[in-house]
């Protein structure tokens, strides 16, 4: 199966206990009504019949939105029994859940055990005791620790997801953070810098000045060395900043904060511009007359170049180089090519050789 379909079945809050300081549950709660046995089926079925290629995919059924297995367990059975007779039946052929870490014990893990669900997400945010604490997140790093362990255990699939930049964030926290996710061996990962939402604790302390949310370039910078050190140890990074909606516009429900709508594309043009800043440091490129030509995969262009031809503007300011970027349809994306001093051939930098060599300091 080469593709992956999600069927996304929002689950109300249900009146979390917890405060943590960037979440508006009200706003959340008041969105989505519980979902019944017979909504979840009708979805199903609806989104089966919009799908293309539904023959070739995994599809999988995944409870969001809630700390799935916080919620009353009549009702986590309820659910879960549809979803697991719509797996049995061969009509989706995954469950995925996500929650918080400390909601994961032996009942737990029964109950996932039962009803067959295949992925866990679990709500990390950061594994800095001072962080978890000042955005009152209720868990701690060993709550994290343990949650994987036994999930791991029991062979579940499991994804961290991480908000770079909550109060007390640094970039040397962030990148501990980090470290100490890759040594738990997740199966993948999410990374949502933090974002000021209307109605939150960290909107009236953004207000009263007791909070300064990271900027866009310093969320791209910071969130562009998580993803080099992930993707140095083959971890996959499969969401890159909050899913553009018409809430998270300027005026609507976002205060502050590093969103945009585009902020993946951002993060992948700024992993390019290290790429060929090593290139220029470490090699010996055929820079002639300050003017370098790479070739790179055709579709890559526009993250080559930069948004705003960024990159390019910075390899002309650090450097006094002017940057050329071609097209080359037979090299793979990550993939920086040059022509060698005689202009006859062409070097190839692939990803993987960068991600070997680069350190972070
Ligand atoms: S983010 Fe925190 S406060 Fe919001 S629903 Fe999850 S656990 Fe509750």
């Amino acid at each position: 199966m080469n593709k992956n379909l999600i069927i996304p079945i929002f689950i109300p809050h249900m009146g979390c206990p917890h405060t943590c300081v960037f979440c508006n549950q009200k706003k959340i709660a008041g969105c989505y009504e519980k979902p019944t046995a017979n909504f979840i089926k009708q979805k199903v079925f609806s989104c089966l019949q919009t799908f293309k290629n539904v023959k070739e995919a995994y599809i999988e059924v995944a409870f969001y939105g809630g700390s799935f297995t916080g919620i009353e367990e009549e009702i986590q059975d309820e659910l879960l029994e549809v979803a697991s007779n719509l797996k049995k039946a061969n009509i989706i052929h995954g469950i995925r859940i996500s929650t918080r870490p400390d909601y994961i014990n032996k009942r737990v893990i029964e109950r996932l055990k039962k009803f067959g669900v295949d992925t866990i997400e679990l709500g990390v945010q950061s594994l800095h005791r001072d962080v978890l604490n000042r955005s009152q997140r209720g868990h701690s790093e060993h709550d994290v620790i343990e949650a994987v362990k036994q999930l791991k255990k029991i062979n579940k699939k499991v994804g961290i997801q991480l908000m770079p930049g909550l109060p007390g964030d640094t970039r040397e926290k962030v990148l501990a953070t980090t470290e100490k996710v890759i040594s738990l061996k997740p199966d993948f990962i999410r990374i949502y810098p933090t974002v000021v939402i209307k109605e939150t604790l960290l909107a009236e302390w953004l207000a009263k000045g007791n909070f300064v949310p990271w900027t866009l370039e310093k969320a791209i910078e910071i969130t562009s060395e998580m993803v080099i050190l992930f993707s140095q140890t083959g971890i996959p990074v499969i969401r890159l900043g909050l899913q553009a909606a018409e809430n998270l516009q300027p005026g609507r429900d976002l205060v502050a904060g590093p969103y945009h709508p585009a902020f993946g594309e951002l993060v992948k043009s700024r992993i390019y511009r290290k790429q060929i800043e090593y290139l220029l440091t470490n090699t010996d490129t055929n820079v002639v007359d300050n003017h370098l030509v790479v070739f790179c995969y055709y579709k890559d262009i526009s993250q080559v170049k930069g948004q705003k031809q960024a990159n390019l503007k910075y390899f002309r300011e650090k450097f006094k180089l002017v940057l050329e970027v071609l097209p080359k349809k037979d090299l793979n994306s990550g993939s920086i090519a040059w022509l060698t001093g005689t202009g006859n051939s062409l070097n190839v930098f692939t990803r993987r050789e960068f991600l070997e060599k680069y350190r972070i300091k």
